[in-house]
Parts: structure tokens; C-alpha cells; sequence
């Protein structure tokens, strides 16, 4: 989940967080505001393991490398 809802005593907001890194791109009082700043930042979600995660662009040039240099063991080294 790349948008948080957090708590701060009385005070609302969301967080835009990467999934992977944990990187904080920011903090907004409203939804929308979060959602526009998540595309302007380059966020994209990645379907990794059946499960869905927004990540930042530091990130999903990771993704892109370990894809384009994946080997057959680390296809189904995580199923055994
Ligand atoms: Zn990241």
C-alpha cells in the first residue's frame, strides 16, 4: 500500500510510501493530493509474487535489472 493513512495524535494525513525501500516521497492532508503527487513522482505499481506494490523510480529500476537478469533458479528458487 503506497498511500498510508496515519494518525498523529488529532491530525490526519497520507503518507506516499515505496513499497520496497520504505523511501517517504511525502506527506498530504488529502487523498487526491497524494494520489496526483504519486503519479508526478514516478510511482508504479509491479505485480511481484501475486502481490501488488508501488514502488519509486529507484526501485523500478531494480525490478527492471533483477527481471532482465533473472535466471531459471531464481524463477523457482522461492517455490521449493
Ligand atoms: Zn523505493
Amino acid at each position: 500500500m503506497a498511500i498510508e493513512r496515519r494518525y498523529e495524535g488529532r491530525f490526519r494525513y497520507y503518507a506516499l510510501v515505496c513499497d520496497h525501500c520504505g523511501d517517504e516521497a511525502g506527506h498530504f492532508d488529502d487523498f487526491q493530493e497524494a494520489v496526483e503527487e504519486k503519479r508526478r513522482y514516478g510511482f508504479k505499481s509491479f505485480n511481484t509474487d501475486g502481490e501488488w506494490q508501488d514502488l519509486c523510480s529507484d526501485c523500478q529500476n531494480m525490478m527492471e535489472y533483477k527481471k532482465g537478469t533473472a535466471t531459471a533458479l531464481d524463477d523457482f528458487g522461492g517455490i521449493v
